[in-house]
């Protein structure tokens, strides 16, 4: 593939995409999904509407149904802008708005549906698929670009919402996300390092840093604050700056860092067997956190509720960034010890794993728990999970890369629609919602449309 040519082919229609923006004089709601690539996604066009002076709004949703587009309906603005959401639920806009203004910039899977007043950015168009290649922030980007040059600076956010997706393979990026790759670092806003993959490198205490390190877990330092300053200062590595500030872990020279790498090596080597991925590629962003870190913290904020504070990270706000990692950390623990505390009860066909989690999960999480799974190397190749939210059912399902013919999106769509739910997604992550009481009768009818049987 092309990455440069189909970057092209997307300009020209995002330079179409672009015009009813540049013209609308009325009032605008732009709309974005609440995980770290839907929170870039909302950042990049507000900067972009903001440089326009447009009058407008930004809010975010946990998915795009015709429950949210229906009290979306009661308060119409002139024109829609649907970020990192949409393409799937074309045809239920088009339903509730058709005399919108509809913009959608989106990379999951589209339905194939046109009216009139709809202006459509997706990697599909093109002949892309947007789970590897580009994230929504992407491709808001690209639009972006369209409406205003001084969006230049937010290329960063189109790979913090890449890894946001789990677009990285290993430490590379892959297709136009490493085009923007090589656009943010020319621009000087993406520096690329080696060495400790740290969560706080540039942000945080050491001795914290090493306490809160949970991959690798560490014995005697996980967990321990007075553990980590004894392993540091038996190393020699004072903790305080000479003016008297705590170090961070882009304080030390690099003897001092190849020392620390050493012994944490060695030392979780002989605590799990295993020195995970300690030693590897870093993206330092303008903001100074790493990229994987400073997405974890955007997705913390949509999964607690709080994606606005998000928005206000990524333009420069760094007021409670502990706090939602603390309550995040809290919260995803709880949910996973309740995964392990099931895991050996949950139903299996012959296609899949399920997990109906009901009140024990918070539909939030439910697929976050997935990915971890799934990333832990549970022996099937499907996991689907479900979890109550309000009064219907939150769905989420994962499959593991590499497998031929699966299309969770399209499987997830067509099982609920069937059981009066509403879903899609990508082939490998998707999600949806059903009725409650409604599981049984969508395990059934989803494990058949999985490997293609209706
Ligand atoms: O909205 P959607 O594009 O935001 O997000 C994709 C989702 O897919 C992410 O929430 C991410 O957690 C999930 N994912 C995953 N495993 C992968 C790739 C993506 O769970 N290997
Ligand atoms: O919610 P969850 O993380 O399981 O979603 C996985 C993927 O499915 C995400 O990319 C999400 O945006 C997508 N999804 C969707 N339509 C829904 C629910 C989720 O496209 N109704
Ligand atoms: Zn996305």
């Amino acid at each position: 593939m092309d990455a440069k040519r189909k970057l092209m082919d997307l300009k020209n229609i995002a330079k179409n995409v672009a015009k009813p923006i540049l013209k609308e004089q009325g009032s605008i709601q732009v709309v974005s999904h609440f995980d770290a690539d839907g929170i870039c996604a909302g950042t990049i066009m507000y900067k972009a509407l903001q440089y326009l002076g447009k009058t407008f709004e930004l809010s975010f949703v946990k998915q795009l149904d015709s429950s949210v587009l229906k009290s979306m309906a009661s308060n119409p603005k002139d024109m829609i802008i649907f970020t990192d959401l949409g393409s799937g639920q074309l045809d239920i806009i088009r339903k509730y708005f058709p005399e919108t203004k509809i913009v959608v910039a989106d990379h999951h899977q589209p339905v194939n549906f046109y009216w009139s007043e709809l202006s459509h950015l997706n990697p599909h168009l093109v002949g892309l698929d947007g789970k590897d290649d580009i994230s929504g922030a992407g491709i808001v980007y690209i639009l972006c670009r369209e409406l205003s040059v001084r969006t230049k600076n937010l290329v960063e956010f189109a790979l913090v919402g890449a890894v946001g997706d789990m677009q990285q393979k290993g430490d590379d990026f892959l297709g136009i996300n490493n085009l923007f790759l090589e656009e943010a670092e020319f621009l000087g806003l993406v520096k690329k390092e080696r060495g400790l993959r740290l969560f706080g490198r540039y942000t945080r205490p050491l001795h914290k840093a090493l306490e809160y390190s949970t991959d690798p877990y560490v014995e005697g330092i996980s967990g321990s604050e007075s553990g980590a300053i004894q392993f540091l200062s038996d190393l020699g590595i004072p903790v305080k700056t000479r003016n008297g500030d705590w170090k961070t872990l882009s304080d030390l020279t690099k003897a001092e860092e190849k020392k620390l790498a050493t012994a944490l090596v060695i030392e979780s080597v002989s605590s799990n067997g295993d020195s995970g991925k300690l030693i590897g590629s870093l993206y330092r962003l303008s903001n100074n956190y790493d990229i994987r870190e400073f997405a974890t913290l955007l997705n913390a904020c949509g999964r607690l509720d709080q994606p606005l504070e998000g928005v206000k990270l990524c333009l420069g706000s760094r007021k409670v960034a502990d706090d939602i990692n603390k309550e995040y950390r809290r919260r995803l623990a709880r949910a996973v010890y309740w995964y392990n505390k099931n895991k050996k009860g949950f139903k299996r066909t012959k296609n899949a794993m399920y997990i109906v989690a009901g009140d024990n999960v918070d539909d939030n999480f439910i697929g976050t728990v997935l990915s971890i799974a799934i990333r832990k190397g549970i022996d099937t190749n499907i996991l689907f999970g479900f979890a109550n939210t309000g009064t219907a059912v939150k769905v989420s399902a994962r499959a593991k890369k590499s497998r031929d013919g699966i299309n969770l999106g399209k499987a997830i769509r067509e099982a609920s629609n069937r059981v009066g739910g509403e879903g899609g997604g990508h082939t490998t992550a998707a999600g949806g919602k059903i009725p409650k009481g409604a599981e049984e009768e969508f395990i059934s009818a989803v494990d058949l449309l999985l490997y293609g049987g209706s």
